[in-house]
């Protein structure tokens, strides 16, 4: 089971209680009246997507319900930071053992995804 850790509760708990609420430090437009259509596009609907690390923010919605922010490797699913909302994008150096284009040639059992399972086979006989 993936374990997230909440920094407001200080502890790891399992994915179940959390939830995702997309991408984190998207800057709002001070005057959304003002901005251009496309400018609103951009910031309404469009998201990078990376392969790799990308910055989250996350609820703790069955403990303390408050919102933090996570650094996530979207190819091996491993949460590599979590801090407080409002708090600036966390320093990496350390945390990251490979550059996310190190996983482009990749072959996937050298990516360390989960492997979904599969229910196990039933004997014949068996409804
Ligand atoms: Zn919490």
């Amino acid at each position: 089971m993936l374990l997230i850790r909440c920094p407001y509760c200080e502890e790891e708990r399992p994915e179940l209680e959390f939830r995702n609420a997309g991408e984190a430090h998207v800057a709002r437009s001070t005057d959304m009246a003002a901005i251009s259509d496309d400018d609103f596009e951009k910031f309404f609907f469009i998201r990078s997507n990376p392969k790799g690390i990308i910055f989250e923010r996350w609820r703790h919605i069955h403990g303390c319900a408050r919102f933090f922010n996570a650094a996530r490797d979207t190819v091996t699913d491993k949460f590599l930071v979590t801090y407080k909302a409002g708090e600036p994008k966390p320093d990496l150096e350390g945390l990251v053992s490979n550059e996310p284009a190190a996983y482009a040639n990749r072959p996937p059992d050298q990516l360390n995804v989960k492997k979904p399972r599969r229910a196990p086979a039933k004997k014949k006989g068996e409804a």
